[in-house]
């Protein structure tokens, strides 16, 4: 097992970069945004990076950056915990100031061709980072192409970057954003991460659009021309092509990264 298969890290002659922590900003209780600065890691916008971190450095986990390289070296993660994950809660709760992390090979085909035809993002949960990252990155060029933005969460509350989102709405006219739950209603017992964040702006309840996001994704018909990206979950990724594809969007027309 080799540094990028998320197991063991073997350490090899292989190029590391090494980034400081200089943000941990708890979104959820499942949930974090880890914001450093460090070396330059040339990766393209969409890639995945290795990464191990001080609390089991031994453990290499992949994590894709949600900003667009930076020439002063800044690098955002968004992590979210799964449930007896071994890193990831490690990451969530345990993750500070001036932490150093190890960065490994970025990797990864997932691309946006800005001057080819309109794309639909489909995101679950943290498979939000690198569209985040490509999205900024679109945002640089001169005329780029329609982008319509799903993203998906069982509950109004997973949708961590709605926020953001519709911050960013404001600013890119070619940028429309579909908010999917499966229910409109957020579970007790309440999150405290997100109570204390006091959101007061965002999605409202009539933009949400309950239902299931493959359902909803493919409810707009075959994406024909489209360049069709998505990105989430093993599970999420594996619903969503399968019923993008059986709804007679071209296999070819889909690029996606599983989680
Ligand atoms: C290409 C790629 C990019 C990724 N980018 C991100 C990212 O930007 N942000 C992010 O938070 N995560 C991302 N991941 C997932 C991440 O790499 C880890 O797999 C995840 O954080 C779990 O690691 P862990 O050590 O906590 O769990 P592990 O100790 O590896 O697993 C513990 C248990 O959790 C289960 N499990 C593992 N992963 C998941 C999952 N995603 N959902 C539900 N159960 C799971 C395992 O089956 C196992 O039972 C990405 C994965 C891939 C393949």
């Amino acid at each position: 097992m080799g540094p990028g298969d998320g197991g063991t890290y073997d350490p090899g002659m292989e190029q590391t970069w090494s980034a400081e922590v200089v943000e941990h900003h708890r979104l959820r209780n499942d949930l974090a945004v880890v914001r450093l600065v460090g070396d330059v890691v040339p990766f393209r916008p969409g890639q995945y990076v290795d990464v191990a971190v001080p609390q089991q450095p031994q453990l290499l986990r992949r994590l894709s950056p949600a900003l667009p390289p930076s020439r002063d070296g800044k690098l955002e993660f968004h992590v979210r915990a799964v449930p007896g994950g071994s890193v990831s809660r490690r990451i969530v709760e345990d993750t500070s100031v001036g932490d150093v992390w190890e960065i490994h090979q970025p990797r990864g085909t997932m691309t946006i061709d800005p001057d080819g035809p309109d794309v639909v993002l489909v995101a679950g949960g943290t498979g939000l980072a690198p569209f985040r990252a490509m999205l900024l990155d679109l945002a640089r060029q001169d005329n780029p192409p329609k982008v319509f933005l799903f993203i998906g969460g069982q509950f109004p509350r997973d949708l961590y970057a709605a926020d953001m989102l519709y911050l960013l709405l404001g600013h890119l006219p070619w940028l429309t954003v579909v908010p999917v739950v499966e229910s409109l209603t957020d579970p007790e017992p309440r999150d405290p991460w997100f109570d204390q964040l006091g959101v007061d702006v965002g999605f409202g309840d009539a933009d949400l659009v309950e239902g299931n996001l493959a359902d909803v994704v493919t409810s707009y018909g075959a994406f024909i021309e489209q360049q069709v990206l998505v990105c989430g979950s093993a599970a999420m990724v594996r619903a969503t092509t399968t019923a993008l594809r059986g709804t007679g969007t071209p296999a070819e027309n889909i690029q996606h990264d599983p989680y």
